[in-house]
């Protein structure tokens, strides 16, 4: 709604007089430089007789309601401003009477007016006459016009054309206005509902919770009130603009009022309020700005506060996610490392298997030659003398035949651990080489202790004494080819051929005996 239209001035002009003395005024709780906002279109003619009885008068007590932009109280300055109160200080300074503005909030509207009725405050502001009210009171002219509203829920389908619609609906009104008389002829009973208007929230609330469908309300106070208490589920669905609400002062009772009232609506009759009503429609505007401006700053900070909020959620969600991942990553890992450790030992089980006997545990013949091309590589370079030992069962066959394959691999079981016994040196190496033959790695090791580890092996073999009647004596015995090359690079092929010939010589020799040679 437009702010222009929601207040309507009555401005009217008459005759004027000048009076004779100006007022000083000591009231701290009305701003009544406010006075110099009204000027009037027509001077007004007071009788001297009549200024000097207003100026004889006790000071006139005065309540204000809150209803700008007619009269506001300001908390901080305890005082009150608005159109009301410049008219009221301007005829007052015309006329010369002191009056005081009562602060009183622990007193509802309702009761304010009640004490102008009995008398005990002189005046209210502002105010619109009703009949009741009439009786117990004396009404200026108005000065101020404005209107009736008909609120409902925001959204609500309710339609009003004319103020005889209200017949169909449920409606509220503030107990005691003007309209409420015209109200109950149009409205049935049992369908209005008045609430006091010390409690008008009440009536809004109705109107929420849909006990009500509309309520009839001040069309400048409603919205002054939907700014202060946020009542923008509530809107004006309709204006009565044939009903309009026009604002007096009210003063109670007594012949000095009623003169004064008489008076004063001389001076309503010509009195210019346009400056005052720009100026506090203009603060009615300004207030509206602030608030709005009030709220798109908690808008933004909100929204500041609300994206703060997500962007620390999505921060710690990611970092949650991250920690999770890490974990997972981490578990994944140790599992990769368990599975390499695992193909690791499998491998090496693997490459022990292919460098080992199946029967006898001895190093085969792969590992054997290995070992051979690296030892013989490292006497090349350091000429350290290397032996081999070329070991072969006498008679062997025979004992297959004779005590038959599993007791042939029982002797060949523990030639193999002769060997390995015999061979004591870390760097010597045992090998089953094929069918009944060994055969011994032993680095740095000269020809003549080749030999003696060649007889201690023959000599343990004997110590066996696993039978074989086919030597002499009848027991198991080998044969020895020693080949030792000091440096001289006969080549691995020339080595092997060597020792192979030594031991051919041993068995020919007669067996159970050692053959060796240097290369
Ligand atoms: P010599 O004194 O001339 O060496 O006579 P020998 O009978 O030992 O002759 P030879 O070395 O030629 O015979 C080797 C025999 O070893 C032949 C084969 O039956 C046997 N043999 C080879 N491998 C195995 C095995 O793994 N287990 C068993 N029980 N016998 C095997
Ligand atoms: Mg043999």
């Amino acid at each position: 709604m437009p702010l222009h239209s929601l207040a309507r001035p009555l401005l009217r002009g008459i005759a004027a007089l000048n009076v004779a003395f100006t007022v000083a005024f000591a009231n701290p709780a009305i701003a009544c430089h406010g006075a110099q906002n009204i000027r009037l279109l027509e001077p007004v003619t007071v009788d001297e007789q009549q200024l000097a009885e207003f100026h004889a008068m006790p000071k006139l007590t005065v309540y204000a309601a809150s209803a700008p932009p007619l009269t506001r109280f300001h908390e901080d300055t305890q005082s009150y401003s608005g159109i009301s109160t410049d008219i009221f200080c301007f005829i007052a300074n015309e006329l010369g009477i002191d009056f005081t503005m009562l602060v009183n909030d622990s007193k509802t509207v309702h009761e304010k007016i009640r004490d102008v009725q009995t008398g005990d405050v002189d005046v209210f502001m502002p105010i619109s006459r009703t009949a009741a009210r009439e009786k117990l009171g004396l009404f200026t002219e108005p000065y101020y016009e404005s209107y009736y509203a008909v609120l409902a829920r925001h959204g609500s389908p309710f339609s009003i054309k004319s103020i005889n619609d209200l017949a169909n609906y449920k409606v509220g009104v503030v107990k005691g206005v003007a309209l409420e008389h015209t109200l109950q002829a149009i409205v049935p009973e049992s369908q209005l509902h008045s609430y006091d208007i010390a409690t008008g929230d009440l009536m809004f609330q109705a109107l929420r919770e849909g006990a009500i469908d509309v309520a009839v309300y001040n069309e400048t106070v409603f919205i002054e009130k939907q700014f202060h208490q946020e009542l923008f589920d509530l809107e004006i669905i309709y204006t009565l603009e044939n009903n309009p609400r026009a604002y007096r002062y009210y003063f109670s009772p007594s012949a000095e009022h009623k003169q004064l009232v008489q008076v004063t609506d001389q001076y309503l009759a010509v009195i210019d309020a346009s400056a005052s009503i720009h100026i506090h429609e203009g603060a009615q505007r300004q207030f509206f700005q602030r608030y709005e401006q009030q709220r798109d700053q908690q808008f933004w900070l909100e929204l500041a506060s609300v994206s703060g909020a997500v962007l620390a959620v999505g921060f710690y969600v990611a970092f949650l996610r991250y920690r999770r991942l890490s974990a997972l990553l981490a578990d994944q890992n140790s599992h990769i490392r368990q599975q390499q450790h695992a193909l690791q030992a499998a491998y090496e089980k693997l490459e022990a298997l292919s460098l080992t006997d199946s029967l006898t545990g001895l190093s085969n013949r792969r590992h054997f030659e290995q070992m051979l091309s690296y030892e013989y590589a490292r006497n090349q370079r350091t000429a350290s003398p290397l032996s081999l030992l070329f070991i072969d069962i006498d008679y062997f066959k025979s004992i297959n035949d004779h005590f038959g394959h599993t007791v042939g691999d029982k002797y060949l079981c523990s030639v193999a651990k002769v060997l390995d016994n015999s061979t004591t040196r870390a760097t010597d190496l045992a090998a089953r080489y094929g069918g009944d033959e060994f055969l011994c790695l032993l680095p740095d090791t000269a020809a003549q202790n080749a030999v003696k580890v060649a007889e201690r092996i023959t000599h343990n073999i004997a110590e066996l004494a696993l039978p074989n009647p086919w030597t002499d004596p009848p027991q198991l015995t080998v044969s020895i080819g020693v080949i030792t090359t000091v440096g001289g690079n006969p080549g691995i092929e020339k080595l092997m051929a060597h020792g192979d010939a030594q031991l051919y010589t041993a068995k020919k020799l007669g067996r159970n005996q050692v053959s060796s040679t240097v290369i």
